[in-house]
């Protein structure tokens, strides 16, 4: 099991200035890559607090060069039969769907469009080589989790039950009960089910009067080889967590506490799970959240990596700082 948490700091928006600029990347030493990431204190603006990461991409990082050195070299990994999950955690507006998902330029694609081109091209090479004697199936599944529930998104919303769908134990693993999976067979298929999907996490928030970064959108990429009557099974999931404000300062109605409640609970959950990872536990909480349970995180012989968005503003000064302070490996030095 392996783990590794960095760091991405967006660039400024139109509209943002230089001069509200406090977040900061830097390295240990001169010419090394960045590993820090520096905020003033909010009650000092003169003392500097440092977060360490395993890395740390600046403003300047383009999606190809963070997929290049975050995920890529994993997916040799997913085809012997590891599963790879991959987290994007922060505030609101810091970068999280545009790490994940990305625009629609090719430039400018995220995380899972190169991911699932990648495992295509992979797929396509092995039964070519193999002569067509070991094929290669990839299936979809995407679903959300809002208020520690789970709905499925390959479904229309008005197919969703109230109380969203059952975890059950299987073969010691957690099971979605009734959650959909599709076959993909190249990207454009990809490309259309996550559109189509994405359309309903929209309505169903909209529905809901809320808004869908304050849910857990979760994709799974079942790769499963088969050679014979040797089958072999992975899954890289991808997930765009819910924003990790503290609702409570900026919203007081009932309905946001309960969300702010049940967002704040798995997401404290994750960084426990991380943390118990990385310090090699044998105990890793992850069946105190629906989130944690349903990818067994810690369970397997898999790959994690925990994307911690930031955006360098000041306005962002308090949450920053608490995301820095639940996602940073080695804390505050
Ligand atoms: P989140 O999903 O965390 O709420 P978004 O991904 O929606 O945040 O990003 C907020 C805004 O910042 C969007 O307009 C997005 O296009 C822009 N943005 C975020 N990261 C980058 C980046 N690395 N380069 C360019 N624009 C970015
Ligand atoms: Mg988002």
């Amino acid at each position: 099991m392996s783990v590794r948490v960095v760091a991405r700091i967006r660039p400024l928006l139109e509209k943002e200035h230089d001069k509200d600029v406090i977040v900061r990347a830097d390295s240990v030493e001169d010419g090394k890559p960045f590993t820090m990431v520096k905020i003033p204190s909010p009650k000092n603006e003169a003392e500097e607090f440092s977060f360490a990461f395993n890395s740390v991409y600046d403003q300047s990082t383009t999606q190809e060069q963070l997929f290049t050195a975050e995920v890529a070299s994993h997916i040799k990994a997913l085809f012997q039969g590891l599963d790879v999950t991959l987290f994007a955690y922060g505030v609101t507006g810091t970068g999280k769907t545009h790490t994940m998902r990305g625009g629609l330029k090719l430039a400018e694609r995220g995380v899972i469009p190169r991911l699932l081109s990648n495992v295509f091209r992979r797929g396509k090479k092995i039964a070519k080589d193999t002569n067509g004697e070991t094929t290669v199936d990839v299936a979809l599944s995407y679903y959300e989790i809002y208020n520690d529930k789970v709905f499925d998104l390959l479904e229309p919303p008005e197919k969703r039950t109230p109380s969203g769908l059952p975890l059950r134990e299987k073969d010691g693993k957690t099971v979605v009960v009734g959650l959909s999976e599709r076959a993909c067979e190249d990207l454009k298929d990809f490309e259309r089910l996550y559109i189509e999907s994405n359309m309903n996490r929209v309505t169903a928030a909209t529905k809901l009067n809320a808004h869908s970064s304050r849910s857990h959108a979760i994709l799974r990429v079942k790769v499963t080889q088969t050679t014979g009557d040797m089958v072999r099974e992975s899954t890289a999931s991808a997930i765009d967590l819910a924003g990790s404000e503290d609702n409570r300062r900026t919203e007081n109605g009932k309905e946001r506490l309960v969300e702010s409640a049940a967002i704040n609970k798995s997401l404290f959950v994750l960084s426990q799970c991380i943390d118990a990872i990385s310090r090699g536990d044998k105990r890793i909480p992850y069946r105190e959240s629906k989130m944690t349970r349903i990818l067994s995180l810690g369970q397997n012989n898999g790959i994690t990596i925990m994307i911690l968005n930031l955006a360098p503003l000041r306005s962002y000064h308090l949450d920053t700082l608490s995301s820095l302070n639940v996602s940073s490996r080695a804390k505050r030095i």
